[in-house]
């Protein structure tokens, strides 16, 4: 059965916790999800491509998005701007495909006002110990910078409850077949189901 329209996926959590490296498994896995690329003032890191890891944008450009209207949600991180283009994710939605959108808790929380429809998935490390040693591991920050991050995930850590689900990223494959089973039992709610059937038994 055709849904109307897709499932808007939120996954966040501390930075950190693998956000990044789940949901690139989880494309490989699920061809389907459509995934949306965010907005950022913060510099490439090496490797990174503009308008595959991120759109970098320069902060003038990217206060303009904001006035505009063009961003679902944006937060200020650790002194730089990261947002949601909107246009990509609403389009994506009204033509029926589930999108996943990965970001920071302020962005998820403001994106819970506008689309309490959503489905908010906390990703959780295995401990702040585990987390550490992930952004230590990844050798992009300064330790002022790792500081600030753990500063931050505490505070993040503490909106969990804010969350529809709670995963824990101990091991990717397993992460990912947790939010594989979320996804497919929430495609299956009656509440967005119910509609479509009574007009197919009606029809
Ligand atoms: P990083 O600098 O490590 O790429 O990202 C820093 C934090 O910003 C991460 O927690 C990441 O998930 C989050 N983030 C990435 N894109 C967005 C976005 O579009 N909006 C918000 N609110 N956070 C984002």
């Amino acid at each position: 059965m055709k849904r109307e329209k897709g499932l808007l996926i939120v996954l966040s959590g501390p930075s950190g916790v693998g956000k990044g490296t789940v949901c690139g498994a989880l494309r490989e896995h699920d061809t389907d999800i459509k995934y949306s690329v965010s907005a950022t003032t913060r510099s490439p890191r090496e490797g990174e491509q503009d308008g595959v890891s991120y759109f970098f944008k320069s902060k003038d450009e990217f206060e303009r998005m904001i006035r505009d209207g063009e961003m679902l949600e944006y937060a200020r991180y650790v002194s730089n701007y990261y947002g949601t283009p909107r246009a990509y994710v609403e389009e994506m939605i009204d033509k029926g495909h589930d999108v996943i959108l990965e970001i920071e808790v302020q962005g998820a929380l403001q994106v819970k006002e506008t689309f309490p429809e959503g489905v908010f998935i906390f990703l959780m490390p295995p401990s702040l110990k585990e987390l550490r040693s992930r952004i230590e591991g990844r050798g992009t920050e300064t330790d002022e910078l790792i500081d600030s991050r753990m500063t931050v995930a505490e505070e993040e850590i503490d909106l969990m409850d804010k969350y529809d689900y709670v995963v824990e990223n101990d091991e990717v494959q397993a992460a990912v077949e947790r939010i594989k089973s979320i996804v497919t039992a929430e495609n299956c709610r009656k509440d967005r189901l119910i509609h479509l059937y009574k007009q197919l038994m009606e029809g």
